[in-house]
């Protein structure tokens, strides 16, 4: 393997995948370029649960005291019926060695980006540069750009997300399934959350097919509210009016329609994922995140996998090595959470967490 410093290593996709994985190479004393298509690196308004694996490499990258700052502890939670009635409450499972680690961390998904991004030179990462094609030569790749730009890479990180252009160039032609459901996510004010959430507990309401978000985000006195319904209308970003989400809240405790109705703009997504897929490698290209193993809502693992690759490239003697060894130790997880992500909270939940069974440590 050429030395570190000599490594060319372009990772296309800036999301949370990407830019994890340029930190984590970075503190292994790799370069890596990000290549995004958009002109801005912008993330939705919505919340996300760190868990102790993920923080595990935050310490390891030297960021967690940022991600601290800019996050809440939160130890349990619950599922609830539409009426308020708590049906589950627990605590989160224990997924490390370390057994006060019973806790995730509650973070708005945009301090988590620019988190990553401080930490990378700005002349490492390129803006509206859309992978157009990629050839791979066994020892390297080529890769052009919609922008008419080029480039050759050591290695490729396909970190293009859940309709990945590397994936279906390279590796499978499997594509996305729409899971019949909408997730309409907004940001609100501790002051308008009606003390729906005082502490930092993560709850979802559950009504049916309707699940109802509520993730605490109280160092930044706001929640995040993600209303998940069921549709027939598999665009990716459908256009829906407000009053059609209220329609369908009329089971839920006051309050929750009350959010609803005050929200002033959602954020409209369908909900997809893929099967798992059998190769995610070649010599000299990897996928990464979700193009990887895209999974449904509630559930990522892209920045594990950035963690566990970065290990792997300091441990292995070539990067076929490293690469064999990330889909080895990454794989068996991660298909696991993709087939435990399509289980929707409901209100005969006995668990919260259906992970817990498959990953929780005595
Ligand atoms: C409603 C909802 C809630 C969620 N909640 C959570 C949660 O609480 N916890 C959690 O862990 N996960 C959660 N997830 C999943 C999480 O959002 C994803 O796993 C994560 O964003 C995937 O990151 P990624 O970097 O792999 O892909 P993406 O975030 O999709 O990033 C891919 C990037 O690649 C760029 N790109 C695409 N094609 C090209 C191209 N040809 N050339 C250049 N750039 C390209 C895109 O513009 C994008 O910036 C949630 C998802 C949804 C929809």
């Amino acid at each position: 393997m050429k030395s570190k410093s000599e490594l060319r290593v372009a990772i296309i996709g800036g999301g949370i995948g990407g830019a994890a994985t340029a930190v984590a190479l970075q503190r292994e004393g790799i370069r890596a370029d990000i290549y995004e298509q958009a002109p801005v690196i912008k993330e939705v308004g919505a919340g996300v649960g760190l868990r102790p694996p993920t923080v595990h490499f935050f310490k390891n990258w030297g960021i967690y005291e940022e991600i601290e700052k800019k996050s809440s502890k939160s130890d349990f939670m619950q599922v609830v019926a539409c009426n308020g009635d708590v049906l589950v409450s627990e605590r989160w499972p224990l997924l490390t060695d370390n057994p006060e680690g019973k806790w995730a961390r509650l973070i708005h998904r945009a301090d988590l980006i620019e988190t990553f991004l401080n930490q990378l030179p700005s002349d490492s990462i390129h803006l509206s540069h859309r992978l157009e094609s990629i050839t791979d030569q066994g020892d390297h790749a080529e890769i052009l750009f919609e922008n008419g730009h080029s480039i050759e890479a050591d290695l490729v990180i396909g970190a293009d997300g859940i309709r990945s252009t590397i994936r279906s160039k390279l590796f499978s032609d499997t594509k996305p399934i729409y899971s019949g459901t909408h997730a309409y996510r907004a940001i609100v004010n501790d002051k308008e959350a009606f003390e729906l959430v005082l502490d930092h507990t993560f709850k979802v309401f559950v009504d049916g097919g309707i699940q109802i978000y509520i993730l605490p985000l109280h160092h930044r006195n706001q929640v995040s509210f993600d209303v998940t319904l069921q549709s027939k209308d598999p665009s990716w970003r459908p256009i829906v009016e407000k009053k059609d989400i209220v329609k369908h809240l009329k089971n839920f405790d006051t309050k929750i329609q009350k959010i609803a109705e005050n929200v002033e703009e959602y954020t409209c997504r369908s909900i997809y994922d893929i099967d798992s897929i059998e190769r995610w490698h070649s010599n000299c290209v990897t996928l990464l995140g979700d193009a990887a193993h895209a999974m449904l809502h509630h559930t990522g693992q892209g920045i594990q996998d950035a963690g566990v690759l970065a290990e792997a490239l300091r441990e292995a003697d070539s990067i076929p090595e490293a690469l064999q060894t990330f889909q080895a130790r990454r794989k068996p997880v991660t298909d696991k959470y993709q087939e435990l992500s399509r289980q929707e909270p409901s209100i005969e939940s006995e668990t919260a967490f259906p992970e817990k069974g498959h990953f929780e440590k005595a």
